[in-house]
């Protein structure tokens, strides 16, 4: 199978090189130069992004729909350059509506389409360790399949094209939320007296627990590693989505509003380009803040 995989960065470079080692034929290209060179010294065929050749799957990992949209209807072009029968499959987490449009354009002019969001971050892409969402034709699926084991650890088709998109949006809205809760319930404990470490272990030992609690905070939050490789931009980017998408189809969803907001308030202490961990900063500092008074009030 020939794979050409558009986008070089943290997800899709790390994607590519796992696809050549399982032993497929990969050629990656990336409109930035940098990228391309990056992975033209870690053995991948790199080509321009005019010169795309011919494939049997162009993989897309771009960071909207902005860019996936682009690719495929205008530069490069894929409606008119990729051969008739070749699959289109899009790992971006995009917008669900504009999937569903693009793959009725895609089926029109005789290709395939899958949209394949995933999770697992960089390292996941990294190890062929990625879970994926996928929402298209089983037929397609099947066509395809060889490549999406050597990805991901798990993959689960969740209904037709765009289907994979909308899980997505859910699942990094909980990520989002889970992330803001955890940090609260933190911060309630260290208040009490109780250390980090230890309020981490007790609720991964019960319900409340989720991957943000046995991931995301004992290998980011508490060491303060912060290099997930997943950015803060990219994650409000999904939270406006995940919302855009409720409000578009008139479903009143309160608590995804609040946490599209709280994400939003901070842009200046919390830019764009940092970690989405970082997000749990000011709620564990207010537990700081105070801390030796509510301690001591804690052993009353
Ligand atoms: P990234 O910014 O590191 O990489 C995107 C790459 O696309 C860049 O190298 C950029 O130059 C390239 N690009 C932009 N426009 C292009 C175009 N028109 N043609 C060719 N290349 C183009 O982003 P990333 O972290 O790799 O994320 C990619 C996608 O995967 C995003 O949609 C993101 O939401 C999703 N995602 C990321 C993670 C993560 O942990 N980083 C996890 C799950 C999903």
């Amino acid at each position: 199978m020939n794979i050409v995989m558009i986008g070089l960065g943290h997800m899709g470079g790390n994607m590519a090189l796992t696809l050549q080692t399982a032993g497929f034929t990969v050629i990656g290209t990336d409109v930035a130069e940098v990228a391309r060179r990056n992975m033209a010294a870690r053995g991948l065929a790199v080509v321009g992004p005019e010169a795309l050749p011919a494939a049997d799957v162009y993989l897309l990992s771009l960071p909207s729909s902005a860019q996936v949209r682009e690719v495929i209807e205008s530069s490069p072009g894929l409606l008119r350059q990729a051969p008739k029968g070749s699959v289109i499959v899009d790992t971006s987490t995009s917008d669900p509506v504009v999937s569903r449009e693009l793959a009725k354009m895609v089926v029109e002019a005789g290709l395939e389409w899958l949209d394949a969001p995933v999770s697992g971050g960089p390292a996941g892409a990294a190890t062929g360790a990625l879970g994926m969402l996928l929402g298209g034709e089983a037929s397609t699926i099947e066509r395809v399949e060889p490549m999406l084991k050597a990805m991901s650890a798990r993959y689960t088709h969740v209904g037709e094209a765009g289907s994979g998109h909308v899980v997505k949006l859910a699942n990094n809205y909980l990520c989002a939320a889970h992330l803001l809760t955890t940090a609260e319930a933190v911060a309630l404990a260290m208040r009490a007296g109780v250390a980090p470490e230890a309020c981490l272990a007790g609720l991964n030992s019960g319900s409340g627990r989720s991957a943000v609690s046995e991931v995301n905070f004992p290998k980011w939050v508490l060491p303060a590693a912060f290099d997930s490789g997943f950015t803060t931009g990219l994650m409000r980017k999904d939270l406006r989505l995940a919302r855009d998408a409720a409000a578009g189809m008139g479903l009143s969803l309160d608590l995804l509003s609040r946490v599209v907001e709280q994400w939003h308030a901070n842009a200046d202490a919390l830019p764009d380009s940092a970690d989405f961990n970082h997000v749990t900063d000011e709620i564990l500092r207010l537990a700081q803040a105070d801390g030796a008074t509510s301690t001591q009030e804690a052993g009353q």
